[in-house]
Protein backbone atom coordinates (compact mmCIF):
# COMPACT_ATOMS: atom_id res chain seq x y z
CA UNK A 1 0.00 0.00 0.00
CA UNK A 2 1.69 3.22 -0.77
CA UNK A 3 2.15 5.65 2.13
CA UNK A 4 0.65 8.86 2.11
CA UNK A 5 2.39 11.75 2.47
CA UNK A 6 1.82 13.64 5.84
CA UNK A 7 0.27 16.46 4.11
CA UNK A 8 -1.74 13.61 2.50
CA UNK A 9 -2.88 12.35 5.58
CA UNK A 10 -3.75 16.03 7.12
CA UNK A 11 -6.03 16.55 3.89
CA UNK A 12 -7.84 14.21 4.46
CA UNK A 13 -9.14 14.23 7.83
CA UNK A 14 -12.57 16.27 7.95
CA UNK A 15 -11.91 18.66 11.12
CA UNK A 16 -8.68 18.99 12.20
CA UNK A 17 -8.75 21.52 15.05
CA UNK A 18 -5.46 22.25 16.42
CA UNK A 19 -6.78 24.48 19.42
CA UNK A 20 -4.84 24.43 22.49
CA UNK A 21 -5.81 21.47 24.46
CA UNK A 22 -3.55 21.40 27.45
CA UNK A 23 -5.36 19.69 29.96
CA UNK A 24 -5.95 22.10 33.41
CA UNK A 25 -6.56 19.56 35.45
CA UNK A 26 -3.92 20.19 37.41
CA UNK A 27 -5.70 23.06 38.83
CA UNK A 28 -7.42 23.50 42.21
CA UNK A 29 -10.31 23.87 40.00
CA UNK A 30 -10.67 21.23 37.96
CA UNK A 31 -9.68 19.10 40.76
CA UNK A 32 -12.44 20.35 42.88
CA UNK A 33 -14.76 19.80 40.15
CA UNK A 34 -13.29 15.97 39.51
CA UNK A 35 -13.50 15.45 43.13
CA UNK A 36 -17.01 16.00 43.14
CA UNK A 37 -18.13 14.13 40.14
CA UNK A 38 -20.24 17.03 38.40
CA UNK A 39 -20.44 14.59 35.54
CA UNK A 40 -22.71 12.67 37.10
CA UNK A 41 -25.13 15.72 36.98
CA UNK A 42 -25.60 15.74 33.17
CA UNK A 43 -25.74 12.60 31.88
CA UNK A 44 -28.50 10.00 31.66
CA UNK A 45 -29.27 6.49 32.94
CA UNK A 46 -32.08 5.53 31.33
CA UNK A 47 -33.42 5.52 27.92
CA UNK A 48 -36.78 4.49 28.17
CA UNK A 49 -38.16 8.09 27.28
CA UNK A 50 -36.36 8.74 24.23
CA UNK A 51 -37.52 9.33 21.34
CA UNK A 52 -34.90 8.05 18.77
CA UNK A 53 -32.31 9.73 16.69
CA UNK A 54 -29.02 10.56 15.75
CA UNK A 55 -26.24 9.09 17.84
CA UNK A 56 -22.59 9.07 17.89
CA UNK A 57 -21.03 6.39 20.10
CA UNK A 58 -17.39 8.17 20.80
CA UNK A 59 -14.79 4.99 21.12
CA UNK A 60 -12.24 5.87 23.47
CA UNK A 61 -11.45 2.63 24.84
CA UNK A 62 -14.27 -0.47 24.95
CA UNK A 63 -12.77 -1.31 21.38
CA UNK A 64 -14.83 -3.98 20.91
CA UNK A 65 -18.34 -5.58 20.20
CA UNK A 66 -18.51 -7.76 23.15
CA UNK A 67 -19.97 -6.89 26.49
CA UNK A 68 -19.74 -3.01 25.41
CA UNK A 69 -22.51 -1.19 27.30
CA UNK A 70 -21.82 2.12 25.83
CA UNK A 71 -22.69 0.75 22.34
CA UNK A 72 -25.32 -1.18 23.60
CA UNK A 73 -26.99 1.98 24.98
CA UNK A 74 -26.26 3.84 22.02
CA UNK A 75 -27.91 1.29 19.31
CA UNK A 76 -30.86 1.69 21.76
CA UNK A 77 -30.96 5.05 21.43
CA UNK A 78 -30.16 4.88 17.86
CA UNK A 79 -31.95 6.33 15.04
CA UNK A 80 -28.96 6.64 13.18
CA UNK A 81 -24.87 5.46 14.81
CA UNK A 82 -22.08 7.36 14.11
CA UNK A 83 -19.64 5.17 15.79
CA UNK A 84 -16.40 7.50 16.04
CA UNK A 85 -12.62 7.75 17.58
CA UNK A 86 -11.04 10.88 17.17
CA UNK A 87 -7.30 10.77 17.66
CA UNK A 88 -6.61 13.43 20.47
CA UNK A 89 -3.31 15.28 19.82
CA UNK A 90 -2.52 15.19 23.57
CA UNK A 91 -1.46 11.55 22.80
CA UNK A 92 -0.33 12.04 19.49
CA UNK A 93 3.17 12.39 20.53
CA UNK A 94 5.74 9.97 20.12
CA UNK A 95 7.40 11.31 23.71
CA UNK A 96 4.90 10.65 24.67
CA UNK A 97 3.25 7.21 23.46
CA UNK A 98 5.95 5.07 21.80
CA UNK A 99 5.70 3.27 18.41
CA UNK A 100 4.63 -0.43 19.42
CA UNK A 101 2.04 1.50 21.95
CA UNK A 102 0.20 3.46 19.50
CA UNK A 103 0.87 0.76 17.12
CA UNK A 104 -1.16 -1.61 19.48
CA UNK A 105 -3.96 0.89 19.60
CA UNK A 106 -4.14 1.68 15.82
CA UNK A 107 -4.61 -2.79 15.55
CA UNK A 108 -7.34 -2.54 17.70
CA UNK A 109 -8.99 0.08 16.28
CA UNK A 110 -8.36 -1.81 12.62
CA UNK A 111 -10.02 -5.00 14.16
CA UNK A 112 -12.69 -2.89 15.79
CA UNK A 113 -13.39 -1.27 12.38
CA UNK A 114 -13.20 -4.66 10.37
CA UNK A 115 -15.91 -5.50 13.05
CA UNK A 116 -18.50 -2.69 12.40
CA UNK A 117 -17.68 -3.25 8.54
CA UNK A 118 -19.98 -6.59 8.80
CA UNK A 119 -22.74 -3.99 9.47
CA UNK A 120 -21.93 -1.97 7.07
CA UNK A 121 -20.66 0.41 9.17
CA UNK A 122 -17.31 1.66 10.14
CA UNK A 123 -15.30 3.24 12.06
CA UNK A 124 -15.06 7.32 11.62
CA UNK A 125 -11.62 8.57 12.43
CA UNK A 126 -10.89 12.07 13.02
CA UNK A 127 -7.69 13.97 14.27
CA UNK A 128 -8.32 16.94 16.08
CA UNK A 129 -9.49 18.83 19.80
CA UNK A 130 -11.68 16.34 21.02
CA UNK A 131 -14.48 18.95 22.38
CA UNK A 132 -14.23 20.47 19.07
CA UNK A 133 -14.76 17.35 17.22
CA UNK A 134 -17.73 16.67 19.02
CA UNK A 135 -19.26 19.89 18.38
CA UNK A 136 -18.67 19.68 14.49
CA UNK A 137 -19.88 16.03 14.28
CA UNK A 138 -22.75 16.97 16.35
CA UNK A 139 -24.06 19.75 14.02
CA UNK A 140 -23.11 18.63 10.80
CA UNK A 141 -25.12 15.10 11.56
CA UNK A 142 -27.92 16.95 13.28
CA UNK A 143 -26.92 14.51 16.60
CA UNK A 144 -29.33 13.95 19.34
CA UNK A 145 -27.38 11.61 21.41
CA UNK A 146 -23.50 11.44 22.54
CA UNK A 147 -22.31 8.12 24.67
CA UNK A 148 -19.45 7.52 25.86
CA UNK A 149 -17.61 5.24 28.77
CA UNK A 150 -17.05 6.55 31.71
CA UNK A 151 -12.79 6.95 32.25
CA UNK A 152 -10.93 7.26 35.34
CA UNK A 153 -7.86 9.27 34.50
CA UNK A 154 -7.35 13.07 34.91
CA UNK A 155 -6.85 13.80 31.76
CA UNK A 156 -9.79 11.77 30.63
CA UNK A 157 -12.34 13.36 33.22
CA UNK A 158 -11.85 16.63 32.67
CA UNK A 159 -11.79 16.30 28.98
CA UNK A 160 -15.35 14.63 29.64
CA UNK A 161 -16.27 17.33 31.73
CA UNK A 162 -15.31 19.87 29.25
CA UNK A 163 -17.64 17.72 26.42
CA UNK A 164 -20.62 17.49 28.91
CA UNK A 165 -20.82 20.99 28.84
CA UNK A 166 -20.21 21.96 25.45
CA UNK A 167 -23.17 19.47 24.74
CA UNK A 168 -25.34 20.71 27.02
CA UNK A 169 -25.06 24.26 25.52
CA UNK A 170 -25.55 22.38 21.98
CA UNK A 171 -28.48 20.47 23.55
CA UNK A 172 -26.91 17.27 23.16
CA UNK A 173 -27.95 14.57 25.72
CA UNK A 174 -24.75 12.34 26.82
CA UNK A 175 -24.81 8.91 28.18
CA UNK A 176 -21.74 7.65 30.04
CA UNK A 177 -21.55 4.09 30.89
CA UNK A 178 -19.34 1.74 32.95
CA UNK A 179 -17.71 -0.93 31.06
CA UNK A 180 -13.47 -0.70 31.71
CA UNK A 181 -14.02 -1.84 35.55
CA UNK A 182 -15.23 -4.72 37.08
CA UNK A 183 -17.84 -2.56 39.16
CA UNK A 184 -19.29 0.75 38.17
CA UNK A 185 -16.53 3.35 40.02
CA UNK A 186 -18.96 5.46 41.29
CA UNK A 187 -20.91 2.74 42.83
CA UNK A 188 -17.76 1.57 45.04
CA UNK A 189 -17.46 5.05 46.19
CA UNK A 190 -21.08 5.30 47.03
CA UNK A 191 -20.35 2.30 48.88
CA UNK A 192 -17.70 3.57 50.96
CA UNK A 193 -20.35 5.66 52.59
CA UNK A 194 -17.99 8.33 52.56
CA UNK A 195 -14.84 6.85 53.92
CA UNK A 196 -11.59 6.65 52.69
CA UNK A 197 -11.07 3.44 50.13
CA UNK A 198 -9.06 0.59 51.84
CA UNK A 199 -5.61 1.24 50.55
CA UNK A 200 -4.70 -2.63 51.18
CA UNK A 201 -5.25 -5.21 49.49
CA UNK A 202 -6.94 -7.52 52.32
CA UNK A 203 -9.18 -5.11 53.12
CA UNK A 204 -10.34 -4.38 49.70
CA UNK A 205 -11.22 -7.92 49.39
CA UNK A 206 -13.12 -7.71 52.49
CA UNK A 207 -14.76 -4.32 50.77
CA UNK A 208 -15.91 -6.32 47.65
CA UNK A 209 -16.66 -9.39 49.70
CA UNK A 210 -19.72 -7.12 51.18
CA UNK A 211 -20.52 -6.31 47.62
CA UNK A 212 -20.92 -9.44 45.99
CA UNK A 213 -19.85 -10.76 42.46
CA UNK A 214 -19.66 -7.91 39.40
CA UNK A 215 -22.46 -7.68 37.16
CA UNK A 216 -22.29 -10.25 34.71
CA UNK A 217 -20.74 -9.30 30.38
CA UNK A 218 -23.81 -8.32 28.38
CA UNK A 219 -24.74 -10.09 25.31
CA UNK A 220 -22.12 -9.04 22.14
CA UNK A 221 -24.36 -6.20 20.39
CA UNK A 222 -25.25 -7.18 16.75
CA UNK A 223 -28.11 -5.13 15.73
CA UNK A 224 -25.60 -2.11 14.38
CA UNK A 225 -27.38 0.32 12.26
CA UNK A 226 -26.01 0.86 8.88
CA UNK A 227 -23.97 3.97 8.39
CA UNK A 228 -25.34 6.59 5.88
CA UNK A 229 -24.02 6.01 2.59
CA UNK A 230 -22.29 8.98 1.67
CA UNK A 231 -19.99 8.66 4.98
CA UNK A 232 -19.48 4.57 4.32
CA UNK A 233 -17.98 5.55 1.45
CA UNK A 234 -16.69 8.91 2.16
CA UNK A 235 -13.21 9.24 2.03
CA UNK A 236 -12.80 12.67 3.17
CA UNK A 237 -13.01 10.83 6.83
CA UNK A 238 -9.94 8.61 7.12
CA UNK A 239 -10.08 5.16 7.50
CA UNK A 240 -7.92 3.78 10.72
CA UNK A 241 -4.54 4.94 9.42
CA UNK A 242 -1.24 3.16 9.19
CA UNK A 243 1.46 4.22 12.18
CA UNK A 244 3.45 5.63 9.40
CA UNK A 245 0.90 8.04 8.33
CA UNK A 246 0.74 9.84 11.87
CA UNK A 247 2.68 12.55 12.06
CA UNK A 248 5.40 12.10 13.77
CA UNK A 249 5.40 8.35 13.95
CA UNK A 250 6.35 8.12 10.24
CA UNK A 251 10.18 8.30 10.29
CA UNK A 252 10.31 5.89 13.59
CA UNK A 253 10.61 2.29 12.01
CA UNK A 254 9.66 -0.66 14.69
CA UNK A 255 11.97 -1.45 17.21
CA UNK A 256 11.70 -5.60 16.41
CA UNK A 257 7.89 -7.23 15.80
CA UNK A 258 6.35 -7.59 18.79
CA UNK A 259 4.89 -10.55 19.78
CA UNK A 260 1.52 -9.36 20.56
CA UNK A 261 -1.13 -8.21 17.99
CA UNK A 262 -3.61 -5.56 18.87
CA UNK A 263 -7.92 -6.30 18.56
CA UNK A 264 -11.12 -7.75 19.96
CA UNK A 265 -10.61 -10.88 17.75
CA UNK A 266 -7.29 -11.43 19.07
CA UNK A 267 -7.99 -10.49 22.42
CA UNK A 268 -10.38 -13.17 22.64
CA UNK A 269 -8.32 -15.61 21.14
CA UNK A 270 -6.06 -15.26 23.74
CA UNK A 271 -8.13 -15.56 26.31
CA UNK A 272 -9.67 -18.65 25.23
CA UNK A 273 -5.83 -19.95 24.87
CA UNK A 274 -5.33 -19.39 28.47
CA UNK A 275 -8.54 -20.39 29.40
CA UNK A 276 -7.40 -24.24 27.86
CA UNK A 277 -4.47 -24.46 28.67
CA UNK A 278 -3.92 -27.89 30.44
CA UNK A 279 -7.64 -28.19 29.78
CA UNK A 280 -8.14 -25.29 32.78
CA UNK A 281 -5.54 -26.42 34.81
CA UNK A 282 -3.22 -24.01 34.23
CA UNK A 283 -6.09 -21.69 35.41
CA UNK A 284 -7.20 -23.08 39.33
CA UNK A 285 -2.96 -23.33 39.75
CA UNK A 286 -1.79 -19.77 39.03
CA UNK A 287 -0.02 -18.56 42.05
CA UNK A 288 1.37 -15.06 40.06
CA UNK A 289 4.67 -14.85 42.83
CA UNK A 290 5.80 -18.44 41.35
CA UNK A 291 5.73 -17.34 37.51
CA UNK A 292 8.80 -17.17 35.96
CA UNK A 293 10.31 -13.86 34.69
CA UNK A 294 12.28 -14.71 32.35
CA UNK A 295 9.86 -17.40 30.11
CA UNK A 296 9.27 -15.69 27.26
CA UNK A 297 7.46 -18.67 24.97
CA UNK A 298 4.99 -18.74 26.18
CA UNK A 299 5.25 -16.42 28.72
CA UNK A 300 4.38 -17.46 32.57
CA UNK A 301 1.38 -15.19 32.58
CA UNK A 302 -1.60 -14.23 30.08
CA UNK A 303 -0.13 -11.12 28.59
CA UNK A 304 -4.12 -9.90 28.41
CA UNK A 305 -3.08 -6.55 30.17
CA UNK A 306 -2.69 -4.81 26.80
CA UNK A 307 -6.08 -5.96 25.41
CA UNK A 308 -7.46 -5.18 28.75
CA UNK A 309 -6.46 -1.59 28.81
CA UNK A 310 -7.48 -0.52 25.11
CA UNK A 311 -10.47 -3.00 25.87
CA UNK A 312 -10.74 -5.35 23.39
CA UNK A 313 -10.87 -7.79 26.30
CA UNK A 314 -13.93 -7.03 28.70
CA UNK A 315 -12.60 -7.31 32.29
CA UNK A 316 -16.29 -8.69 33.37
CA UNK A 317 -16.03 -11.07 30.70
CA UNK A 318 -12.60 -12.39 31.71
CA UNK A 319 -13.84 -12.39 35.17
CA UNK A 320 -16.45 -14.57 34.62
CA UNK A 321 -14.70 -16.97 31.93
CA UNK A 322 -11.94 -17.34 34.81
CA UNK A 323 -14.91 -17.88 37.53
CA UNK A 324 -16.24 -20.69 34.96
CA UNK A 325 -12.94 -22.71 34.99
CA UNK A 326 -12.14 -22.22 38.40
CA UNK A 327 -15.91 -24.29 39.55
CA UNK A 328 -15.18 -26.61 38.28
CA UNK A 329 -12.51 -27.74 40.42
CA UNK A 330 -12.32 -28.10 43.31
CA UNK A 331 -8.92 -27.40 44.50
CA UNK A 332 -8.08 -23.74 43.04
CA UNK A 333 -5.71 -20.80 43.97
CA UNK A 334 -7.46 -18.04 45.39
CA UNK A 335 -7.03 -13.84 45.30
CA UNK A 336 -4.74 -11.93 45.73
CA UNK A 337 -2.27 -14.38 43.87
CA UNK A 338 -4.96 -16.22 41.59
CA UNK A 339 -5.95 -15.08 37.99
CA UNK A 340 -9.00 -13.40 39.54
CA UNK A 341 -6.99 -11.48 42.16
CA UNK A 342 -5.32 -10.28 39.58
CA UNK A 343 -8.33 -8.64 38.40
CA UNK A 344 -9.08 -7.69 41.56
CA UNK A 345 -5.34 -5.87 42.14
CA UNK A 346 -6.57 -4.27 38.89
CA UNK A 347 -9.51 -3.05 40.31
CA UNK A 348 -8.03 -2.00 43.22
CA UNK A 349 -5.47 0.29 42.12
CA UNK A 350 -8.59 1.83 39.63
CA UNK A 351 -10.43 2.59 43.13
CA UNK A 352 -7.61 4.59 44.48
CA UNK A 353 -7.04 6.22 40.86
CA UNK A 354 -10.43 7.64 40.76
CA UNK A 355 -10.74 8.61 44.80
CA UNK A 356 -7.46 9.55 46.25
CA UNK A 357 -6.66 13.09 44.84
CA UNK A 358 -3.18 13.59 42.74
CA UNK A 359 -2.50 10.08 42.39
CA UNK A 360 -0.29 9.80 39.58
CA UNK A 361 2.37 12.12 41.38
CA UNK A 362 3.80 12.75 44.82
CA UNK A 363 2.88 16.46 45.18
CA UNK A 364 -0.39 16.80 46.84
CA UNK A 365 -1.37 13.16 46.77
CA UNK A 366 -2.32 12.07 50.87
CA UNK A 367 -1.35 8.48 50.07
CA UNK A 368 2.42 8.57 48.57
CA UNK A 369 5.62 9.48 51.29
CA UNK A 370 7.75 11.94 50.52
CA UNK A 371 11.41 10.73 49.63
CA UNK A 372 13.78 13.04 48.58
CA UNK A 373 14.87 11.54 45.31
CA UNK A 374 17.62 12.97 43.66
CA UNK A 375 17.57 13.50 39.94
CA UNK A 376 20.63 12.09 38.20
CA UNK A 377 20.39 12.71 34.28
CA UNK A 378 23.08 10.42 33.07
CA UNK A 379 22.02 7.63 35.50
CA UNK A 380 18.27 7.76 34.60
CA UNK A 381 19.49 8.26 30.60
CA UNK A 382 21.34 4.60 31.62
CA UNK A 383 18.29 2.88 32.38
CA UNK A 384 15.83 4.18 30.07
CA UNK A 385 19.16 3.26 27.32
CA UNK A 386 19.80 0.10 28.70
CA UNK A 387 22.67 1.26 29.50
CA UNK A 388 23.27 0.22 32.89
CA UNK A 389 26.00 -2.11 32.72
CA UNK A 390 24.13 -4.65 34.45
CA UNK A 391 22.45 -7.50 31.59
CA UNK A 392 19.40 -8.12 33.42
CA UNK A 393 18.14 -4.64 33.71
CA UNK A 394 19.44 -3.74 30.31
CA UNK A 395 18.01 -6.77 28.90
CA UNK A 396 14.43 -5.90 30.46
CA UNK A 397 14.40 -2.30 29.25
CA UNK A 398 15.43 -3.56 25.87
CA UNK A 399 12.59 -5.75 26.19
CA UNK A 400 10.27 -2.80 27.29
CA UNK A 401 11.14 -0.91 23.82
CA UNK A 402 11.13 -3.51 21.81
CA UNK A 403 7.89 -5.63 22.97
CA UNK A 404 5.97 -3.28 24.95
CA UNK A 405 5.55 -5.61 27.35
CA UNK A 406 7.51 -6.89 30.69
CA UNK A 407 6.65 -9.76 33.13
CA UNK A 408 5.57 -8.28 36.56
CA UNK A 409 8.43 -9.26 38.25
CA UNK A 410 10.91 -7.84 36.06
CA UNK A 411 9.03 -4.32 35.89
CA UNK A 412 9.81 -5.14 39.96
CA UNK A 413 13.56 -5.41 39.45
CA UNK A 414 13.92 -2.92 36.94
CA UNK A 415 11.49 -0.28 39.06
CA UNK A 416 13.45 -1.26 42.68
CA UNK A 417 16.70 -0.63 40.38
CA UNK A 418 15.79 2.73 39.43
CA UNK A 419 14.23 4.34 42.73
CA UNK A 420 14.94 3.02 46.38
CA UNK A 421 17.83 -0.14 45.31
CA UNK A 422 20.52 1.80 43.66
CA UNK A 423 19.62 4.76 41.76
CA UNK A 424 17.45 6.62 44.09
CA UNK A 425 15.79 8.73 41.24
CA UNK A 426 11.78 9.46 41.55
CA UNK A 427 9.42 7.12 41.15
CA UNK A 428 7.44 9.54 38.72
CA UNK A 429 10.22 9.36 36.14
CA UNK A 430 9.88 5.39 36.07
CA UNK A 431 6.42 6.28 35.67
CA UNK A 432 6.68 8.16 32.52
CA UNK A 433 8.96 6.07 31.13
CA UNK A 434 6.58 2.78 31.37
CA UNK A 435 3.58 5.39 30.32
CA UNK A 436 5.27 5.75 27.20
CA UNK A 437 6.61 2.45 26.20
CA UNK A 438 4.33 -0.48 27.38
CA UNK A 439 1.53 -1.79 25.54
CA UNK A 440 -0.86 -1.96 28.47
CA UNK A 441 0.85 1.66 30.06
CA UNK A 442 -2.69 2.06 32.60
CA UNK A 443 -2.86 5.82 34.27
CA UNK A 444 -4.14 4.10 37.60
CA UNK A 445 -2.19 0.87 37.77
CA UNK A 446 0.98 2.06 36.88
CA UNK A 447 1.24 4.56 39.48
CA UNK A 448 0.14 2.18 42.04
CA UNK A 449 2.76 -0.08 41.01
CA UNK A 450 5.31 2.67 40.90
CA UNK A 451 5.03 3.52 44.29
CA UNK A 452 4.61 0.16 45.63
CA UNK A 453 7.87 -0.82 44.49
CA UNK A 454 9.54 2.71 45.39
CA UNK A 455 8.15 2.38 49.05
CA UNK A 456 6.12 5.32 48.38
CA UNK A 457 2.89 3.39 49.03
CA UNK A 458 1.13 0.20 50.09
CA UNK A 459 4.61 -1.64 50.93
CA UNK A 460 7.21 -0.96 53.29
CA UNK A 461 9.85 -3.33 53.56
CA UNK A 462 12.29 -1.37 52.28
CA UNK A 463 15.32 -3.19 53.22
CA UNK A 464 13.75 -6.19 50.82
CA UNK A 465 15.97 -5.31 47.68
CA UNK A 466 16.04 -6.85 44.16
CA UNK A 467 19.35 -7.64 43.06
CA UNK A 468 19.57 -7.79 39.65
CA UNK A 469 22.40 -10.36 39.76
CA UNK A 470 20.74 -13.41 42.14
CA UNK A 471 17.28 -12.45 42.09
CA UNK A 472 17.24 -13.40 37.63
CA UNK A 473 19.78 -16.11 38.26
CA UNK A 474 17.35 -18.42 40.46
CA UNK A 475 14.96 -18.28 37.22
CA UNK A 476 17.86 -18.31 34.35
CA UNK A 477 21.00 -19.83 35.64
CA UNK A 478 22.22 -19.48 31.91
CA UNK A 479 21.48 -15.88 31.04
CA UNK A 480 19.21 -16.67 28.19
CA UNK A 481 16.41 -14.19 28.44
CA UNK A 482 19.67 -11.55 28.53
CA UNK A 483 21.15 -13.41 25.35
CA UNK A 484 18.02 -12.95 23.87
CA UNK A 485 17.55 -9.24 24.20
CA UNK A 486 21.24 -8.52 24.62
CA UNK A 487 23.07 -9.56 21.50
CA UNK A 488 25.83 -8.66 22.27
CA UNK A 489 26.46 -10.43 25.54
CA UNK A 490 25.00 -13.64 23.58
CA UNK A 491 28.51 -15.03 23.82
CA UNK A 492 29.35 -14.80 27.26
CA UNK A 493 30.47 -17.57 29.54
CA UNK A 494 27.74 -18.51 31.61
CA UNK A 495 29.91 -17.67 34.90
CA UNK A 496 29.88 -14.38 33.38
CA UNK A 497 26.49 -13.39 31.86
CA UNK A 498 25.03 -11.67 34.93
CA UNK A 499 28.50 -9.44 35.91
CA UNK A 500 30.20 -9.40 32.92
CA UNK A 501 32.94 -7.15 34.29
CA UNK A 502 34.42 -10.11 36.36
CA UNK A 503 35.18 -11.61 33.24
CA UNK A 504 38.84 -11.85 31.97
CA UNK A 505 39.91 -9.61 29.64
CA UNK A 506 41.08 -12.95 27.72
CA UNK A 507 37.43 -14.09 27.55
CA UNK A 508 35.95 -10.48 26.52
CA UNK A 509 38.28 -10.92 23.76
CA UNK A 510 37.32 -14.45 22.70
CA UNK A 511 33.47 -13.26 23.05
CA UNK A 512 33.89 -10.21 21.09
CA UNK A 513 32.22 -8.15 23.99
CA UNK A 514 34.81 -5.20 25.49
CA UNK A 515 33.55 -4.23 28.59
CA UNK A 516 33.60 -0.45 28.32
CA UNK A 517 33.43 -0.73 24.57
CA UNK A 518 30.36 -3.08 23.19
CA UNK A 519 28.40 -3.20 26.91
CA UNK A 520 29.23 -0.71 29.49
CA UNK A 521 31.19 -1.21 33.06
CA UNK A 522 28.10 -1.16 35.84
CA UNK A 523 26.90 2.64 36.38
CA UNK A 524 26.93 2.05 39.91
CA UNK A 525 28.10 -0.77 42.68
CA UNK A 526 24.40 -2.37 43.61
CA UNK A 527 26.00 -3.75 46.77
CA UNK A 528 27.64 -0.09 47.74
CA UNK A 529 24.39 1.62 46.58
CA UNK A 530 21.87 -0.99 48.39
CA UNK A 531 23.22 -0.38 51.72
CA UNK A 532 23.39 3.16 51.49
CA UNK A 533 19.52 3.62 49.79
CA UNK A 534 18.79 1.16 53.06
CA UNK A 535 20.35 3.73 55.56
CA UNK A 536 18.31 6.90 53.73
CA UNK A 537 14.97 4.53 53.96
CA UNK A 538 15.84 4.16 57.60
CA UNK A 539 15.71 7.98 58.18
CA UNK A 540 12.70 8.85 55.79
CA UNK A 541 10.86 5.98 57.86
CA UNK A 542 11.94 7.38 61.04
CA UNK A 543 10.94 10.99 59.66
CA UNK A 544 7.40 9.87 59.15
CA UNK A 545 7.12 11.85 56.03
C1 LIG B 1 6.31 -0.79 38.18
C2 LIG B 1 5.10 -1.48 37.61
C3 LIG B 1 4.32 -0.83 36.66
C4 LIG B 1 3.18 -1.46 36.14
N1 LIG B 1 2.44 -0.81 35.18
C5 LIG B 1 1.33 -1.41 34.66
C6 LIG B 1 0.56 -0.77 33.66
O1 LIG B 1 0.85 0.36 33.25
N2 LIG B 1 -0.52 -1.43 33.17
C7 LIG B 1 -0.88 -2.68 33.61
O2 LIG B 1 -1.86 -3.24 33.11
N3 LIG B 1 -0.17 -3.29 34.57
C8 LIG B 1 0.92 -2.71 35.11
N4 LIG B 1 1.64 -3.35 36.09
C9 LIG B 1 1.06 -4.56 36.71
C10 LIG B 1 1.47 -5.90 36.12
O3 LIG B 1 2.85 -5.97 36.01
C11 LIG B 1 0.82 -6.17 34.76
O4 LIG B 1 -0.57 -5.95 34.83
C12 LIG B 1 1.03 -7.62 34.34
O5 LIG B 1 2.40 -7.93 34.34
C13 LIG B 1 0.44 -7.80 32.96
O6 LIG B 1 0.72 -9.07 32.46
P1 LIG B 1 -0.41 -10.16 32.30
O7 LIG B 1 -1.55 -9.64 31.53
O8 LIG B 1 0.26 -11.37 31.78
O9 LIG B 1 -0.86 -10.38 33.81
P2 LIG B 1 -1.64 -11.59 34.52
O10 LIG B 1 -0.80 -12.05 35.65
O11 LIG B 1 -2.03 -12.60 33.50
O12 LIG B 1 -2.89 -10.90 35.14
C14 LIG B 1 -4.16 -10.76 34.49
C15 LIG B 1 -4.58 -9.31 34.51
O13 LIG B 1 -4.67 -8.81 35.83
C16 LIG B 1 -4.26 -7.44 35.87
N5 LIG B 1 -3.08 -7.33 36.75
C17 LIG B 1 -2.10 -8.24 36.92
N6 LIG B 1 -1.20 -7.81 37.83
C18 LIG B 1 -1.63 -6.62 38.24
C19 LIG B 1 -1.12 -5.67 39.19
N7 LIG B 1 -0.01 -5.88 39.91
N8 LIG B 1 -1.80 -4.52 39.35
C20 LIG B 1 -2.95 -4.29 38.67
N9 LIG B 1 -3.47 -5.14 37.76
C21 LIG B 1 -2.82 -6.29 37.56
C22 LIG B 1 -3.90 -7.06 34.44
O14 LIG B 1 -5.02 -6.46 33.84
C23 LIG B 1 -3.58 -8.39 33.82
O15 LIG B 1 -3.77 -8.43 32.44
C24 LIG B 1 2.80 -2.75 36.61
C25 LIG B 1 3.61 -3.39 37.56
C26 LIG B 1 4.75 -2.77 38.04
C27 LIG B 1 5.58 -3.48 39.07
Amino acid sequence: MAIPSLKQWQRNILFAFHNDCSPSCNTPRARTLLASHIIQKHIHMDTGTHIKGPTIVWFRKSLRLHDNPTLQRAVQLASELFPLFILDPYYINPDKIGFQRFRFMLECMKDLDHSLRKYQSKLLVIYGEPVNVLENCCKTWKCSYLCFEKDSDIYSRNRDEKVLQRMKGLGVQCFVESGHTLYDLDMLVAKLNGNSPPTQMTSFLKFIEQIGPPPKPIETVRNIPPLRKELLSSISISKVPEIEEIPGYELITEPTPCPFQGGESKALERMQQALNREQGKWIVRFSKPHTSPVSLDPPSTTVLSPYIKCGALSVRLFFWELKRVEDSFSVKTKPPVSLIGQLYWREHFYLLGYTIPHFDQIQGNPLCKTIPWEHRQEWFQAWEQAQTGYPFIDAAMTQLKQWGWLHHLTRHVVACFLTRGDLWISWEKGKETFEKYLIDGDWSINAANWMWLSCSAFFTRYFRVYSPIAFPKKYDPHGNYIRYFLPVLRNMPNKYIYEPWKAPLKVQKEVNCILGKDYPLPIVDHEEMKKRNIQKMIQVFQNKS
